[in-house]
C-alpha cells in the first residue's frame, strides 16, 4: 500500500506500509521469529542479514508508523526510552539540550542521571515562555526536546512557535507524541523533525508489550538513526513488534472511544462536590485548550484531578474504594487505570517543589479506557462518596 498518500488515518491504520506477504499471501505479517538469514554467496542476502540491524516484522511495524506519522522513516527499539536514547546519541559532548520542565520521569532521569554524565548539558525550562527558550539558545544548543500534553497536568506545548525558533538556529525539533498518539496530532506536518513514541502506551494499547519508536522525514538523520539502532542494540523482538502492528489495527476506533468517555468522565469530574481542579485540556479554562484546538484533533484519554479534601490519606481512599479502575503505572490500554503522581510516578521529588509544580498530594491521574462510561462514571462516584466520609 506504498506511503498511502492522500488515505484516512483509519485505512491507514490497517494498510499503511503493510503488504501480503509476498512469499505466503499472509494478510497479517508473519512473526520472523530468526535472528538470521541464509546467505546465497558471502553479502548476498535478501536484504536481511541479521536481526539486529533488520529484521521484516520490525519493517512492517516501522513502515506503518512512518505512514500513520507522515514520515518517511521508521525506527521501533525496546522501549520508548531506548528510543530517546537513541536520539540522544546523535549529539556530542558539549552540546546543549532544552526541554521543558516537566518532562515525562523517565526521560529527565535518563537526561539527568545518564547523559549529563557523558557531556550532554541539559536546560530545562517552560517551553511556552519564547522569551526564556530564546534566552538558553547559545552556539551550543542543538536541539529542542518538546512533549506535548505533558504528564500528569497535560499542559499543552505551541509545536509550531517552537519549530518556527529551531528553524532560525537551525536546531533538531524533537516531539515526544505518547500522550496524542498521531490520531490526534502529527508533529511532523507542524514542523518537527523527529516524533518519538513509547508504543507502550496507545499504540500498542493493550497493555502487553514495552516498545518504543522515532518516525521522521530527514534521510541523513534517519541513516544515522538507523546507525545507532544496530550499533547500539536496543531492538524490540518480532513477537512484540506483532503485538504492536495489531494493536495499531484499531487505534483510531480506540482513541475515539477514549476521547468520548475522557470527555463524560471529565464533565462528569468538574461538577462533583468532592472535586476541587479538573485538569482536562478539552475544557475552555485549561491552559492549554487554544493550543489543542489548533495542533490537535481531540483532546485524548488522559485526565488529572485533584480533591476538595487534599490529602495523601484522602487519596488513598478514593484509589482503594475503585472497582473498576486499577491502581497502575502506565496508561492508554483499553482498560482503565488510575495513578496517584505523589506516591507513584513522581515520588522522589522533595514535596515542597512536587506542590509548587502544581502536583498536590490529593492530585490523581486517570487512564480512561474503553469500558462503559456509565460504568465508569458510577465507579469514580462512589470512590469520590467515599473521599467526603
Ligand atoms: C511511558 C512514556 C515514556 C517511556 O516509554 P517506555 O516505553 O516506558 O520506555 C516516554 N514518554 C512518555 C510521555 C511516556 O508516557
Amino acid at each position: 500500500m506504498g506511503k498511502g498518500n492522500g488515505l484516512g488515518f483509519g485505512t491507514l491504520s490497517i494498510h499503511g506500509g503493510q503488504e501480503a506477504d509476498p512469499s505466503t499471501g499472509a494478510v497479517m505479517p508473519p512473526i520472523y521469529q530468526t535472528s538470521t538469514y541464509k546467505q546465497d554467496v558471502p553479502g548476498e542476502h535478501k536484504g536481511y542479514a541479521y536481526s539486529r540491524s533488520k529484521n521484516p516484522t520490525r519493517t512492517a511495524l516501522e513502515k506503518s508508523l512512518a505512514s500513520l506519522e507522515k514520515g518517511t522513516h521508521g525506527l521501533a527499539f525496546g522501549s520508548g526510552l531506548a528510543a530517546v536514547d537513541a536520539v540522544m546519541k546523535l549529539l556530542s559532548p558539549g552540546d546543549e539540550i532544552i526541554a521543558p520542565n516537566d518532562l515525562y520521569g523517565g526521560t529527565y532521569r535518563l537526561f539527568h542521571s545518564i547523559f549529563a554524565k557523558w557531556g550532554l548539558v541539559f536546560h530545562f525550562t517552560d517551553l511556552n515562555d519564547e522569551d526564556k527558550v530564546r534566552a538558553l539558545i547559545n552556539d551550543n544548543t542543538r536541539m529542542i526536546w518538546a512533549e506535548t500534553p505533558t504528564n500528569p497536568l497535560l499542559k499543552l506545548f505551541d509545536i509550531r512557535k517552537l519549530a518556527a525558533i529551531k528553524d532560525e538556529h537551525n536546531l533538531t525539533l524533537v516531539v515526544d507524541n505518547t500522550f496524542a498518539t498521531p490520531y490526534l496530532q502529527t508533529p511532523l506536518e507542524l514542523g518537527a523533525d523527529i516524533v518519538m513514541h513509547s508504543v507502550t502506551k496507545y499504540l500498542g494499547g493493550h497493555s502487553d508489550l514495552v516498545l518504543g519508536a522515532l518516525v521522521l522525514k530527514d534521510d541523513d538523520i534517519a541513516e544515522k538513526l538507523y546507525f545507532i539502532q544496530k550499533s547500539s542494540g536496543a531492538i524490540c523482538g518480532p513477537m512484540d513488534c506483532y503485538l504492536a502492528l495489531r494493536g495499531i489495527k484499531t487505534l483510531h476506533v480506540r482513541m475515539q472511544r477514549h476521547c468520548e468517555n475522557t470527555e463524560a468522565v471529565a464533565r462528569f469530574l468538574i461538577s462533583h462536590p468532592a472535586v476541587k481542579k479538573v485538569y482536562w485540556p478539552g475544557f475552555p479554562g485549561h491552559g492549554g485548550h487554544e493550543i489543542a484546538n489548533k495542533q490537535m484533533r481531540g483532546f485524548g484519554g488522559m485526565i488529572s484531578f485533584e480533591l476538595k479534601n487534599d490529602t495523601v490519606e484522602n487519596a488513598f481512599t478514593l484509589l482503594s474504594s475503585l472497582t473498576i479502575f486499577t491502581l497502575a503505572e502506565s496508561l492508554g490500554g483499553v482498560e482503565s487505570l488510575a495513578g496517584h503522581p505523589a506516591t507513584m510516578t513522581h515520588a522522589s521529588i522533595p514535596r515542597e517543589q512536587r506542590i509548587a509544580s502544581g502536583l498536590t498530594d490529593s492530585l490523581i491521574r486517570l487512564s480512561v479506557g474503553l469500558e462503559d462510561a456509565k460504568d465508569l462514571i458510577r465507579d469514580l462516584d462512589h470512590a469520590l462518596k467515599a473521599t467526603l466520609e
